[in-house]
């Protein structure tokens, strides 16, 4: 038998613990789980997430997709502990048998309308975003604990599908009857993956030293991180943009919006109490506003991404300078991933005005985040010197699932793996890394890389102290420095963690 997470072949577990009442293999799903659709990062891109309840419901090029994908993430060698690829008959059933869901570029209604999709000949590669799947993580009395596998496509790079898909988790998992979720196993290496799981609230509940020996590697032994959550608890806020809309509904209809369940309905009452509705007196037909702390609650991402547009558009600030304006007046879900996004997107930022000498905050706001990352990571060796994948993948694991009859085999894992980490967008001005050594941006701005074995931690450390050390050095430039400052806490900002 090669070294698999769990057997592929022994039969699903199911729950058999916790709320009633529990699931029928192969069975229909709880009817608060429908299709949803989500828009990706850059605000405009609408996807779907489709959920099912068997492989049976997958169909079979789908399924041979993704199970490739799985297969070329156990090949690397990096974040699944397997070394054998799953044969395709066994990954339907590995993947799918208890809940699993599939994110679609597109608007897509319906689970027939896939089997439609592949019937005229959908290319799947070009199309699916990713997957992830939702099975108990111990049997019986423990089976209410539930653990999540993610698989993000190349289609989808840098395009936040990975958080999405956590995002959906966390929704999905407690409707499925699950109270608690466990990742056994993130190497230490997927950094993207750890601070995903980190700005979803996960805790690192756990750390099992020197337990990956992995491709990359080949010379030490790499710690794992175990983590968990409580899922759907009191007080257990929504994490998406959408639970602003759930609690907009509620304080203005005083009732729940359709679909709510018990568990559901008291976060929102408990949500709601940080919450009020001012009537727009405005004139225009927009809709009362949503207030948080005297600002207000924006929850569609077009006008998101509008105020962060005008923002910026002032004087052309840099992400953190516009940023704070936002945060005066405004409260989103991540509110520098939408300026950033726009400063992206800024044409005059993009195109130095000939004949202007720019000042040091325009010199560095001229350049295109995105762009000049990718320059400067794609010039320079990684200081780890270990293979760059093909693909300039990052590869991350997020959980495993030991079960008892298969204790002896590595636990069954949760691959994702990002192109992009959150922090893809952090602009870096390369005059002012040029004198540094370490593969920081490579790894955390770029997200291409493994992250440094010795830990973030120790990264972040010896960033912060070369950014003080050039600090000191420039110190007679005051605007220089308050602008390299500026960087500094954007490379140290946690904001990525939903509130
Ligand atoms: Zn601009």
């Amino acid at each position: 038998m090669p070294a698999m997470l769990d057997d592929p072949t022994a039969p699903a577990i199911y729950r058999v613990s916790g709320p009633a009442p529990y699931p029928v293999p192969f069975g229909p799903l709880p009817t608060e789980i429908q299709v949803r659709q989500v828009t990706l990062r850059d605000r405009v891109t609408i996807a779907t997430l489709i959920p099912f309840s068997s492989p049976n419901q997958v169909p079979p090029k789908l399924t041979a997709y993704l199970c490739e994908l799985l297969n070329r993430e156990i090949k690397k060698g990096d974040t699944y502990p397997m070394m054998e690829p799953l044969p395709l008959s066994s990954f339907g059933p590995y993947w799918f048998a208890n809940f699993g869901a599939v994110m679609i570029m597109g608007e897509v209604n319906s689970v027939e309308e896939i089997m439609r999709m592949e019937e005229r000949g959908e290319d799947w590669p070009s199309k699916c975003l990713g997957s992830f799947y939702v099975k108990p993580n111990y049997p019986g009395r423990s089976s209410h604990v539930c653990n999540g596998g993610f698989l993000v496509t190349d289609a989808a790079r840098n395009r936040g599908v990975g958080r999405l898909m956590g995002e959906c988790y966390l929704e999905w998992a407690p409707k499925l009857g699950y109270t608690y979720s466990v990742f056994n196993l993130v190497y230490e290496t997927n950094v993207a993956s750890l601070r995903i799981w980190d700005a979803l609230g996960f805790k690192r509940i756990g750390r099992v030293k020197g337990c990956g020996n992995l491709e990359s590697y080949p010379d030490q032994f790499i710690d794992a991180i175990i983590f968990g959550r409580e899922l759907g608890g009191e007080g257990d806020e929504y994490v998406s943009e959408e639970r602003f809309d759930k609690i907009r509904f509620y304080l203005k209809t005083g009732t729940y919006p359709n679909g709510s369940d018990r568990a559901e309905k008291s976060r929102l009452r408990s949500a709601a109490t940080h919450y009020k509705i001012v009537p727009n007196a405005d004139g225009n037909d927009e809709e009362d506003k949503l207030m948080l702390k005297g600002k207000e609650v924006i929850s569609d991402p077009h006008k998101q991404y509008e105020i962060a547009r005008a923002a910026h558009a002032q004087s052309h600030g840099g992400i953190n300078k516009t940023t704070a304006t936002i945060a005066e007046k405004y409260h989103w879900v991540r509110i520098k991933e939408t300026v950033s996004a726009a400063i992206r997107n800024c044409t005059e930022c993009k195109e130095p005005t000939p004949g202007t000498k720019p000042s040091p905050f325009a010199t560095r706001e001229r350049r295109t985040p995105g762009k000049s990352n990718e320059q400067s990571s794609s010039s320079r060796t990684p200081r780890n010197s270990q293979p760059i994948s093909s693909d300039g993948v990052e590869q991350v694991v997020a959980g495993a699932d030991p079960h008892p009859e298969q204790q002896q085999q590595p636990a069954p894992m949760a691959p994702m793996h990002f192109q992009a980490s959150d922090y893809g967008d952090m602009p870096v001005d390369p005059q002012i890394m040029a004198g540094m050594h370490h593969s920081w941006q490579d790894s955390n701005a770029n997200g291409s890389q493994p992250m440094l074995v010795d830990g973030e931690d120790d990264a972040e450390t010896r960033l912060r102290e070369e950014l003080e050390a050039q600090m000191m050095r420039d110190q007679h430039q005051d605007v220089y420095a308050s602008d390299l400052k500026g960087q500094q806490d954007r490379a140290f900002s946690t904001d990525e963690v939903p509130d």
